[in-house]
């Protein structure tokens, strides 16, 4: 008898990406960081055994349909993304530094994202998110929702988490997108004490918690409960803690380094797909450190799907 899939939702906001080529030209895509981890998550997955969703609010409008479209071209589950005629989706415009680090420009405090979780459709979304095995969540998530959907939503998380769904979250932190750092912590500590695997970069850990040392990070996790971790440091590599131990991981730096756009995206997709396919979680974060050392070394957030080899699930 064949088995149902393990069904993941990334919930969060997907904005239109204009990067430069030259000049005043721009190309244009579409992209966000839970969008983008649902998208690589997709494309390392068996669809027979993982199915991944994105949970999100679009306008009627023609950027949004289009961005449907990629969705759905890429195979991500599109069924439960809220239309809310007159609203717009977010954008935003890169500028790539010489190193390739990357620099932000944001048109987004009006975006239908924000409404994801709003009035009663909202509420049906939120227990919608009980019917998932896994469900992915960043702080850009909590960032840009409103209040009351975002309140809504932790809800939903903790009662996701005592039914054995797991919670897995990336706490990705924008101090733009919050009145204050206080807030952000606060919010962001809520979900983590209901996180089953926490995909944390070191920088915020630093920056919002004052983390010395990745084994702080993990310490800080462990002792609320996270039971799976991995504390992502850039080109020097990343910490994996979890059931089996603990251990530092140095990778191979990429030289020709193009945009860091969705590093830590993709490295979250790859690892999640991985794990959702039994993998465990030493080779999962390999997995992830290989695609994101690809993604690297492309513009713009999402590659080709021809430029990434035959995802080994
Ligand atoms: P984020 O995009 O969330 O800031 P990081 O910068 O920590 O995340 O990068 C995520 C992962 O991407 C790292 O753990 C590493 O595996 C990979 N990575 C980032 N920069 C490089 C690089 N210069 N060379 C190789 N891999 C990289």
């Amino acid at each position: 008898m064949s088995q149902a899939p393990h069904r993941l939702a990334a919930i969060g906001e997907c904005m239109i990406e204009l990067s430069p080529l030259d000049g005043c030209s721009f190309a244009m895509s579409f992209a966000g960081d839970t969008l983008n981890m649902a998208i690589y998550c997709v494309r390392c997955s068996d669809p027979i055994q993982v199915t991944v969703d994105y949970i999100t609010a679009l306008g009627d409008d023609h950027y949004s349909a289009a961005m449907l479209q990629q969705w759905q071209d890429e195979g991500v589950g599109t069924d439960l993304i809220r239309k809310i005629p007159s609203k717009l989706p977010g954008l935003y415009l890169i500028r790539n530094g010489i190193k390739g680090d990357r620099e932000f420009c944001y048109y987004r405090s009006q975006a239908a994202a924000r409404e994801t979780f709003a009035g009663a459709v909202g509420d049906a979304l939120c227990e919608e998110l009980l019917n998932f095995n896994t469900i992915y969540l960043s702080g850009i998530t909590l960032a840009i929702l409103q209040e009351s959907g975002r309140e809504k939503l932790i809800t939903a998380l903790r009662r996701a988490h005592e039914a054995g769904i797991a919670v897995c979250f990336d706490t990705n932190y924008r101090a733009q997108l919050w009145p204050n750092a206080a807030m952000a912590k606060k919010v962001i500590e809520s979900v983590l004490e209901c996180t089953w695997i926490a995909l944390p970069s070191f920088e915020d850990a630093t920056t919002l918690f004052g983390d010395k040392t990745p084994e702080h990070t993990a310490q800080r996790l462990r002792s609320i409960g996270v039971e799976e971790i991995v504390v992502k440091q850039g080109a020097a590599g990343y910490f994996l803690a979890n059931h089996d131990g603990e251990r530092y991981v140095a990778i191979q730096a990429v030289n020709g380094v193009i945009d860091t756009t969705a590093a830590g995206d993709s490295f979250n997709g790859a690892y999640l797909a991985a794990r959702l396919h039994g993998v465990n979680p030493v080779v999962a974060a390999q997995r992830g450190a290989a695609l994101a050392a690809l993604v690297v070394t492309h513009k713009g957030a999402i590659v080709p799907s021809e430029a990434m080899q035959a995802c080994d699930t």
